[in-house]
């Protein structure tokens, strides 16, 4: 007994069976087989998961901490890897200076949704993955020396999909800056309306541009960021009236998916269709800003658009 565990041992392969409860004939075999996975098994070990990360463009290894400390952008070739809505928050405002709004409110399942699973399971499970309520956060943060209204979006809830809440908390926030004389940063990453609340997810999209409409009366600044996704009804509302609109390198953005796109057009479509660089060039966006340069230039910007207003906002509280 004790003999036939220790030649497993050396094998490397004691976390596949179960010790003993096998009959001597089956131990023979498994034996003849195994110097074989021997060669394998070490290779594997030299990438162990959480220590390095596969750049899913250039293919190359990428250590953790080096990705993390890049903003999750790819040193050697610049791919953007998806970031957290905290995360995101993170490397934009000053520390120590966000305030969330509205942390607590939480989806209703108002159609009483069924399907393979039911809505309320699925936030169950977004809340417990995510550590998110829902699939966006919002709040006021400083940024360089600005006040700001910031609102950014997760794609790890629920496809970052919006419904009641991603909209209700949206249309707070930007009321609170038309309020308080602040300008306004959202960071979209959606793939569109929740499907889960049908019509009361499509009303947000009104809704928040409802309350954008006043911020831009108070002639207040509205800068939009697209990040990879950002689709449908989302990109069809409050993602694509900033004032100015940013991308980061390669985020994909639309309203209907490319293969719907050309199922219906019967046409092929350009290369790099609904590509930031894309609608760069066909005018839709501003400019694509890096991750890694995004708060200096939203700084800049701000710089430039507030210089008019400080001086009230300062006395003004
Ligand atoms: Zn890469």
């Amino acid at each position: 007994m004790k003999a036939t565990s220790f030649v497993r041992k050396t094998l490397g392969t004691e976390n596949q069976e179960p010790p003993a409860a096998h009959s001597p004939g089956e131990t023979t075999t498994t034996f003849a087989k195994k110097p074989k996975l021997a060669g394998a098994k070490p290779h594997k070990r030299d990438i162990p998961e959480g220590i390095w990360t596969k750049c899913k463009k250039c293919s190359n290894m990428i250590y953790d901490r080096e990705l993390d400390a890049n903003l999750k952008v790819c040193p050697k070739c610049g791919f953007h890897f998806p970031i957290s809505a905290r995360e995101r928050i993170h490397t934009l405002v000053e520390t120590c200076s966000f305030e969330e709004n509205d942390a607590s409110m939480e989806s209703v399942d108002v159609l009483n949704f069924t399907g393979p699973s039911s809505y309320v399971a699925k936030l169950e499970q977004y809340k417990k993955s995510t550590s998110l309520k829902d699939a966006v956060c919002t709040g006021i943060g400083r940024i360089g020396r600005h006040r700001v209204a910031l609102g950014v979006m997760d794609f790890g809830f629920l496809g970052g999909s919006m419904g009641s809440v991603v909209g209700e908390r949206l249309t707070r926030l930007i009321e609170s800056a038309t309020a308080r004389s602040l300008p306004l940063i959202i960071v979209s990453t959606s793939g569109g309306a929740r499907m889960y609340e049908g019509m009361f997810s499509l009303m947000q999209m009104a809704k928040t541009c409802g309350a954008l409409a006043y911020h831009a009366k108070s002639r207040l600044p509205y800068l939009s960021v697209l990040t990879d996704p950002t689709m449908a009804g989302v990109m069809a509302s409050f993602a694509t009236v900033g004032d100015l609109i940013l991308a980061e390198p390669g985020a994909m953005i639309g309203f209907a998916g490319p293969r719907v796109i050309k199922d219906t057009t019967q046409a092929e479509l350009p290369p790099g269709f609904q590509t930031a660089e894309f609608l760069l060039e066909h005018g839709l966006i501003d400019a694509i800003v890096p991750r890694t340069e995004l708060k200096t230039r939203l700084c800049f910007y701000l710089d430039y658009l507030m210089e008019s207003r400080e001086p009230r906002a300062a006395n003004g509280k």
